[in-house]
């Protein structure tokens, strides 16, 4: 096998162009993070790794500004977090309602399908929000077991407010997911504030981080109903949890109840855990919280304003509402006389900066462009419109 770039025997090393992420995300990745991941793995037990485990948990309290005891790490790209959330949250047949207002919506609906949850959707044209009547008024129809939603939903770029949300939750006896990873270290993710019982999130959107581990938090409320659909024992041929009722969790992998059994002091094995991944997320929120969260969010705001201010500047026009609009990344209608991919890959070519293209009812009409994590600095929002400028000539 030669590689046709380079002749070498079986493919060149990996040594990726120089791009600026300025997409929906991946961003690009801080570089203490990626020297973290350089670092050699430890055995599992080993007590050094044992204690990045614990520092970790301590670490995305605070990201995630919470208390909660179960604050920890899902293996796998954000999409795994919500999974393990979900599928340990709901038993089958169990009600679900949904608020689904873009695509992540509509993976929530797709992954409580495959665990034969009853589904019920708060059903939104695409960069709507919701209000919290609006929400009352599905949990009192419907009844759910879990409310879920996204926090900001790049396919739009919009922003569900969730002040007072999970305390609505609570009222009813709702248990509350919300999908953070967009938003998590960009824009103010309240865990304790909004009352909400699990969050999950990923690193490579505002955490400045690779596409690979999923932080997630739970309520000693939820995390109580997860472990009542513990199975008994490895290997046992019942469908009756510990608790003796419930269904068990429909996954192991994603079997919430025996990954934090894996976090606890116990430690009793489940996975692996992805130490590189686990270096990665470590240095993420060592890097957040060292900035501090409210500059961080002021930093992607800052950077905002620019990108609005030059959008408008070349004469391009804003997508959605102003006052749910994402601070950290942009939607913006692609003129009439210009096509989205020829625009794009121009940037990528002529520029090396990536810009992101739309899903669904918005694809061909929208890009997306963010300002993320690492890369929420007002230089590279002006080297886009910069490099946007010359491309819509
Ligand atoms: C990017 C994104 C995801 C993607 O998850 P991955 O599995 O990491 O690709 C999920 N939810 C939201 C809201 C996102 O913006």
């Amino acid at each position: 096998m030669v590689n046709s770039r380079s002749n070498q025997p079986y493919f060149s090393d990996i040594d990726p162009p120089t791009r600026l992420l300025m997409g929906p995300g991946p961003a690009n990745v801080h570089p203490r993070v990626l020297r973290a991941m350089s670092a050699d793995v430890l055995g599992q037990f080993d007590p050094e790794m044992t204690q990045y485990m614990n520092e970790t948990m301590a670490l995305y309290r605070e990201v995630f500004r919470t208390k909660n005891k179960w604050t920890f790490l899902v293996n796998g790209s954000a999409r795994a977090g919500i999974e393990a959330a979900l599928t340990s949250l709901l038993e089958p047949g169990a009600r679900v309602l949904i608020l689904q207002a873009g695509r992540f919506g509509l993976l929530l609906s797709e992954i409580c399908e495959r665990i034969d949850a009853e589904i019920h959707l708060i059903d939104l044209p695409w960069g709507e929000v919701a209000t919290l009547a609006q929400i009352e008024e599905a949990i009192k129809a419907v009844k759910p077991a879990v409310f879920a939603c996204i926090h900001g939903d790049t396919s739009t770029t919009t922003a569900q407010p969730l002040e007072g949300v999970g305390a609505l939750c609570k009222k009813y006896g709702v248990i509350s997911y919300v999908d953070a990873t967009a938003t998590l270290g960009g824009m103010a993710v309240e865990t304790d504030g909004w009352e909400i019982d699990v969050v999950s999130s990923g690193l490579q959107k505002c955490m400045g981080g690779p596409p690979g581990s999923a932080p997630i938090t739970i309520s000693d409320r939820a995390a109580e109903f997860i472990f009542s659909r513990r199975k008994v024992e490895l290997g046992l041929k019942t469908k009756d949890s510990a608790a003796g009722a419930r269904p068990f969790i429909r996954s192991n992998y994603f079997d919430l109840a025996m990954i934090m059994q894996y976090w606890s002091d116990r430690r009793l094995n489940h996975h692996t855990e992805a130490t590189s991944m686990l270096y990665a997320s470590r240095e993420c929120a060592r890097v957040a919280l060292k900035e501090g969260l409210e500059a961080r969010f002021a930093r992607h705001r800052e950077c905002k304003a620019e990108m609005v201010r030059g959008v408008e500047a070349l004469g391009l026009k804003l997508y959605g509402h102003s006052a749910t609009r994402m601070t950290n990344v942009t939607g913006i209608y692609v003129p009439a006389h210009l096509d989205d991919e020829t625009v794009r890959t121009r940037m990528r070519d002529e520029h090396g900066i990536e810009i992101g293209t739309a899903f669904g009812p918005l694809a061909g009409k929208i890009w997306r462009i963010g300002a993320m994590g690492h890369n929420a600095h007002l230089s590279n929002v002006r080297r886009v419109l910069a490099a946007l400028e010359t491309c819509l000539k």
